[in-house]
């Protein structure tokens, strides 16, 4: 198949077509280097470049404040699930963790191997189908941390604004709307992000934390698993993943020069997820949202069908259209849509009129 397809996966996910151009255009010599970004030391002046444009340009697109480090780390957003209990529980300390769905469960599992968590609020004997009010949070005052997902992939959960945790630190997975919409920065301890959905190939994660948690971690850590280590060594303690923050550049320069910044991403993301949603709306009955309405996710819009056969069918009439990677998570079933900066209006477009035509076809029989 040489054409490309409108790609919905949950990630690796969807890269923009111009950053994608672009490293095509650079692949066998990144300009002044002669070589291939995939050959260039991570102690290179070349990727001395990159490192910083991807740092400032992060720091820039998020109004990142005074007193933030920013570090990008290899190991996946669940090496953070193990990184922040590790570096922030002790005998004296346990932190707070609210469950929207499978990635803030799994986060409290990490944390409680190397201390004692508590569950400030849980999703689960509704089905993960939405997001609490501050007012319904449990808080330990004294917890070290607020342990929350800002947007729950698999479920397709999203929280608009972050929970209210008073003067305790705020940690965020961040991993599945970073960079779809502008966010406080100030308001949080620690956020990080996996690359592979909005911010690049997988083998990457962002850190963003503030220099007052970090000063309280714990002594005495593996250094791997010491943000002390990552921040000093400026993102180079152990060999960088100098391919996925080369292309990290790439998408942050995307975003503020041909996306016009955050502001004017996130109105396209909601006006992407607002066709979507119009259309299970349109025909509720037939599609039902997973999620309730003020929850539901710009990123993942996760759906059903009035059957499994109905879903197979949906799955593959929308795969021979050109419509990929819409199976739902094992664990909810039926649809789920990922639309991510890079899904194109043009993509999602498509999708509805799949819907509706779908629906025409089925919804009497
Ligand atoms: N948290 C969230 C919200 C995610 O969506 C994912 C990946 N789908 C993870 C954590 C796990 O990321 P990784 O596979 O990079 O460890």
């Amino acid at each position: 198949m040489s054409e490309r397809v409108f790609n919905f996966s949950a990630g690796p996910a969807a890269i923009p077509l111009p950053v994608l151009e672009q490293v095509r255009a650079e692949m066998l010599s990144l300009p002044g280097a002669g070589m291939s970004v995939l050959e260039i030391s991570h102690r290179s002046k070349w990727f001395d470049a990159i490192l910083g444009e991807a740092e400032e340009n992060l720091r820039r697109i998020l109004a990142v404040p005074k007193g933030y480090h920013v570090v990008f780390l290899q190991g996946g957003a669940q090496l953070q699930f193990d990184m922040v209990p590790i570096n922030f529980l002790d005998a004296e300390h346990s932190a707070d963790y609210v469950l929207t769905g499978s990635w803030g469960a799994k986060a409290l599992e990490e944390a409680r191997i190397s201390g004692s968590a508590r569950v400030a609020w849980d999703g689960k004997p509704e089905r993960w189908v939405r997001v609490p009010r501050s007012s319904e949070l449990d808080l330990d005052p004294d917890a070290r941390y607020v342990h929350f997902t800002s947007n729950e992939t698999i479920q397709g959960v999203q929280f608009r604004e972050p929970p209210d945790t008073g003067a305790v630190p705020l940690v965020c997975d961040a991993s599945s709307d970073f960079l779809s919409r502008p966010i406080d920065v100030s308001r949080y301890g620690l956020i990080y992000a996996c690359a592979q959905k909005n911010a690049g190939p997988a083998g990457m994660t962002v850190v963003v934390l503030h220099d007052d948690l970090l000063a309280r971690r714990r002594e005495g850590l593996h250094r791997m698993l010491d943000y002390r280590s990552h921040v000093d060594g400026g993102s180079r303690y152990n060999t960088s993943p100098v391919f996925p923050i080369y292309v990290f550049g790439l998408i942050t320069r995307w975003i503020e020069r041909e996306m016009g910044g955050l502001s004017a991403l996130t109105r396209v993301n909601e006006e992407k997820a607002k066709v979507l949603y119009d259309a299970l709306d349109e025909h509720a009955g037939f599609y039902t949202a997973h999620a309730e309405r003020d929850s539901r996710s710009v990123m993942n819009v996760t759906f059903r069908l009035p059957s499994e056969e109905l879903e197979k069918e949906f799955l593959a009439g929308a795969a021979a259209r050109g419509l990929v990677e819409l199976k739902g998570h094992r664990s909810v079933g039926g649809v789920r849509a990922s639309i991510y900066n890079a899904m194109t209006r043009a993509g999602v477009e498509a999708l509805r009129d799949w819907m509706v035509e779908f629906h025409t076809a089925h919804a009497s029989s």
